[in-house]
């Protein structure tokens, strides 16, 4: 049984008083006994208030990238075994944003991966084919070569944590959502795949997500895809009216 997981990308939005609000907006809208897990990924500026509010609480906190040497000569970054330290428990990696905005490749995202599991955190992969790709039919391509380049040298144990988020990039903050049965057919796909590169049981334990225009109107048909196990959400992830929505999908 894959528990299902709600995960939102705050990105450089909330000022860290905003951040502060939003989680004390947010804890008495949703139900301590709820079903999904529920992790949040504010910015950097505001992860130490952010993680101040959600102590005794199930909300697990995690960051939008990291750097993969733990200390150095390395101006503006900031490691996996500092977010560690603060408490945090999740490092997204290869969020299409930091893919094209920030020229990420797979390689780094590898090693983005090594160095968060080698400080015992957890990865949420994301992996995604733009609207040029989807067109010319090249969308199981680019994913296969995200999933082979972004896990290269990585052991099933070694990943026994990994979540991954399907994003197709046309879908983030455009308001136009993959259709459930697509999102369905990629996101098989993608566990077909990762039964093939490592074995059937961690093709059917593996929890993948899916992300891109999530709302609270369409997340419930998307959940009920049998091989959809949760969302990332950015834009909806904002207010705690909507998150708490999202969260309660099922209620
Ligand atoms: C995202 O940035 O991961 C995302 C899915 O954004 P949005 O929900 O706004 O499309």
């Amino acid at each position: 049984m894959r528990r299902p997981i709600i995960a939102g990308n705050h990105k450089m939005n909330l000022l860290p008083s905003e951040s502060e609000k939003f989680i004390q907006e947010l804890l008495p809208l949703i139900n301590e006994k709820q079903k999904p897990e529920v992790i949040i990924f504010p910015s950097f500026a505001s992860l130490a208030k952010v993680i101040d509010e959600v102590t005794s609480t199930k909300i697990a906190i995690g960051v939008q990238n990291i750097y993969y040497e733990n200390q150095g000569a390395y101006t503006g970054e900031v490691s996996a075994d500092m977010i560690k330290d603060l408490g945090c428990q999740w490092v997204l990696c290869g969020h299409s944003e930091r893919r094209n905005i920030f020229f990420e490749d797979n390689e780094q995202v590898n090693l983005k991966i090594k160095a968060t599991i080698k400080n015992g955190l957890k990865p949420m992969l994301c992996i995604g084919e733009k609207l040029s790709h989807r067109e010319n039919s090249e969308t199981e391509a680019v994913l296969m070569s995200q999933l082979y380049g972004s896990l290269k040298g990585l052991t099933e144990e070694e990943l026994s944590e990994l979540v991954i988020a399907y994003e197709p990039i046309w879908a983030i903050g455009t308001g136009q959502t993959a259709t459930p049965e697509d999102a369905q057919k990629t996101i098989k796909f993608i566990r077909g795949k990762l039964s093939e590169m490592y074995s059937n049981e961690f093709g059917v334990k593996i929890r993948l997500l899916y992300g891109g225009s999530v709302k609270p109107h369409n997340v419930k048909d998307l959940m009920k895809q049998s091989d959809i196990d949760g969302a990332l959400i950015g834009g909806a992830s904002l207010k705690a009216e909507s998150f708490s929505k999202l969260v309660s999908y099922n209620e």
